[in-house]
């Protein structure tokens, strides 16, 4: 028998309509056959769904894989609309090339707007399916922070998403997207059901090791098994601010409509009975200050890291607003290091200061909802200084390469700031550190511009109880009632309270 051909293409960003827009430039890019020999190479840089994917296809038997392009956003504002036009055409076409095809995998992210478009992913699934005709298996995978319109669910088989926050099982998720598509490659026809439930959640009630979207990940998972595929509890995307926003269960059985519908009306009708678990409930900055301070005095005591949630980079958030900077240094407190603050024009003083030298310092901050944003510093000085290259080697991201521009370690008196050149890092990766001369262990004080991967990789440094979510402003504060919404369908909760809904009446 010939090997089946299998269409590998991707198409992924998650967009926060609050911040600025993400250029083609911004892009990670792959094309063609570098895309097959990166997913099998031995240090591939790819998404670790595609990397899974290969790896569970090449596992299971022969195949043909037919790779078109991969296009990874990461997280920022809606993309430039016209380089997402550029990209669904050219998939079109080299869809249209290899046909016919035997089946489809797309990576994608499922929150991605355009500078014109709310649902350029549905547009995506539409244009795949139209190509590759309705008995073709197309199996995806996304996010769980997505928000799924009805055309994403009418034009893929069967949608695989994450099942956990902190993500940490992109890989696995890509395999089993490789055995659903080899079950379906055999002959099962797949049907699914969704929900949409109008719960809009703050992204810090969607960690999946406990709280009310764990519970309903855990369940769904509990009913996995001859009868039914796959159960994914999408939580949503709230900065998105889109028509198709919500919490959404997608359900697929392998033969039974009733089976996928019956486990599809029940996790949904346990999200709306649990809605009042998925709020936010934050440390404020002037608690969390004196944490710090606190931290700073006992040295044998337990360190401390505050997210820093209002400039949180992988939603979106600019990673450089001022709050959590001036509060610290206002406070003195000691053995502090702001794990990064994006600051081109002050990282470039530094390295023409060079190392050890000392300078007056103007941080430079985002302005949202701050018009003075710019914070003065008499004296800093230049601990260490880093060309900005490097690569990630814990966490949900591990090998991914990062291009921070060139770098630098500040000491501010008793605190030290990493300042980056461009927005990438997420969190200073610990070997990143050290190579700068710093002992991770010495550090009382750790603030992160991340709301919760960061957890994946320093749970080995800091306690749980330690970790503090700190109610910062700025554009991804999970403070909802804060933001202005324009999209969302209403009533939607938390932001709407006073309203009833059920599974059978909608
Ligand atoms: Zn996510």
């Amino acid at each position: 028998m010939l090997p089946k051909k299998i269409a590998v293409l991707g198409l992924a960003l998650e967009s926060n309509r609050h911040s600025p827009v993400v250029t083609r430039q911004k892009f990670r890019y792959w094309e063609g056959e570098a895309i097959t020999l990166d997913a099998r190479s031995e240090s591939p840089k790819l998404v670790k769904e595609v990397i899974g994917f290969y790896r569970g296809m090449d596992s299971i038997g022969n195949w043909e894989p037919n790779p078109l392009l991969i296009a990874v956003g990461g997280a920022g504002g809606p993309a430039d609309a016209v380089y997402i036009r550029e990209m669904i055409e050219k998939i079109r076409h080299s869809l249209t090339d290899v046909l016919p095809i035997d089946g489809v995998y797309i990576l994608n992210h499922g929150a991605m707007i355009t500078t014109e478009d709310e649902d350029p992913d549905g547009e995506l699934y539409e244009a795949v399916r139209e190509i590759v005709g309705p008995d073709t298996p197309i199996v995806t995978t996304i996010d769980l922070h997505a928000n799924i319109p009805q055309r994403m669910v009418d034009n893929a088989n069967v949608i695989v998403s994450y099942r956990t926050d902190p993500h940490v099982d992109q890989y696995d998720r890509g395999k089993e997207a490789a055995t659903i598509l080899r079950e379906m490659l055999d002959g099962m026809c797949p049907v699914v059901k969704n929900i949409r439930v109008p719960i809009v959640a703050p992204n810090v009630s969607l960690l999946t090791d406990s709280g009310p979207y764990g519970d309903l990940i855990k369940y769904g998972q509990s009913q996995l098994g001859r009868e039914i595929l796959n159960v994914s509890v999408v939580g949503g995307f709230a900065f998105s601010d889109t028509s198709k926003n919500g919490l959404h269960v997608i359900v697929a059985a392998r033969e039974d409509p009733e089976a996928a519908e019956r486990l599809c009306v029940e996790l949904a009708t346990m999200a709306w009975a649990d809605r009042e678990r998925f709020m936010w409930n934050l440390t404020p900055i002037e608690k969390a200050v004196e944490m710090a301070l606190m931290a700073g005095e006992n040295p044998s005591t337990r360190p401390l890291l505050l997210a820093d949630l209002g400039d949180n980079i992988g939603a979106g958030g600019q990673g450089n607003t001022l709050w959590m900077l001036e509060a610290l240094y206002q406070s003195g407190a000691k053995g502090v290091l702001i794990g990064s603050f994006c600051d081109p024009k002050l990282a470039t003083m530094a390295h023409e200061a060079g190392l050890g030298a000392s300078f007056k310092a103007v941080f430079q901050g985002d302005d949202w909802e701050r018009p003075d944003n710019q914070f003065a510093v008499g004296k800093v000085r230049v601990r260490s200084l880093h060309p900005g290259q490097f690569r990630i080697t814990q966490g949900p991201l591990a090998g991914i390469p990062v291009d921070a521009g060139p770098i630098c370690l500040l000491e501010l008196g008793d605190m030290m700031v990493l300042v980056t050149t461009s927005r990438p890092i997420v969190w200073p990766d610990p070997a990143l550190l050290e190579t700068m001369g710093l002992d991770i262990e010495e550090i009382r004080t750790l603030v992160l511009k991340c709301r919760s991967n960061y957890r994946a990789v320093y749970n080995r440094y800091f306690d749980q109880e330690m970790m503090i979510e700190v109610d910062t402003p700025g554009r991804t504060s999970p403070v909802l009632t804060r933001h202005t919404w324009k999209h969302f369908p209403r009533p939607v909760y938390p932001i709407d309270r006073d309203f009833e809904w059920s599974v059978l009446k909608d």
